[in-house]
């Protein structure tokens, strides 16, 4: 599997040859909602809220959406998330509680 920052880049090369490169944040956050809600309706099925076939597959590929989302809007910023991430995650070793 490649790496936080090499999937960002994937990401970016994906955009820019579909010339999706440019898309409003606005626009980006707007979609990552509309991911938010189908991995919410699964869940939904899961826990029997929604009488609906749950396939953890398809949760799986939600997540990936908005993944893929996020990797994009972090894109836009240029944000690099795996610095990100090493930078929470050397918060989080010293963490005792969840505020
Ligand atoms: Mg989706």
């Amino acid at each position: 599997m490649p790496s936080l920052s090499e999937t960002q880049k994937q990401v970016e090369g994906y955009d820019k040859k579909h010339g999706w490169d440019e898309d409003k944040p606005s626009h980006i956050v707007l979609h990552m909602s509309e991911e938010l809600g189908e991995i919410s309706r699964r869940i939904l099925r899961n826990e029997g809220y929604k009488k609906e076939d749950f396939d953890p597959k398809e949760l799986g590929m939600e997540l990936t959406d908005l993944l893929y989302l996020t990797l994009k809007l972090a894109n836009s910023f240029d944000i690099r998330l795996e610095d990100e991430w090493n930078k929470m995650w050397e918060r989080y070793k010293t963490k005792t509680n969840r505020s």
